[in-house]
């Protein structure tokens, strides 16, 4: 059994697995709602967590890039601006793939 509230009149729907991700009518206000997938809105949370993650990943990976990068440059190294450059890249590529994961979250929600 799949236990849902009806988005319009907050009533406790119940419906049978195998309906998950079909429509059916609300028994209080008749409005036709989609009943939700657990499977999917698992799915989803995990992707929400891969965005956090990446997000997450791409600030503490690349500032501290930048840092070492900084001080590499501080110093004169040849190693510096490379260094920089692939922070920027990597940082600005995990930070799209958040946005990537961020994206699909929002549009499985409807
Ligand atoms: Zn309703």
């Amino acid at each position: 059994m799949i236990r849902f509230p009806c988005p319009r009149c907050g009533d406790h729907i119940e419906a049978p697995n195998l309906e998950a991700g079909t429509c059916r009518a609300c028994p209080a206000c008749g409005e036709t709602i989609d009943v939700p997938d657990p499977a999917i809105r698992r799915a989803v949370a995990r992707l929400d967590s891969a965005a956090f993650a990446c997000r997450c990943f791409a600030w503490t990976y690349s500032g501290l890039l930048i840092a070492v990068s900084l001080v590499a440059l501080n110093q004169g190294s040849p190693w510096a601006v490379p260094g920089l450059f692939f922070a920027v890249v990597t940082g600005f590529g995990f930070a799209m793939l958040a946005r990537l994961f961020e994206f699909l979250v929002a549009n499985s929600r409807g």
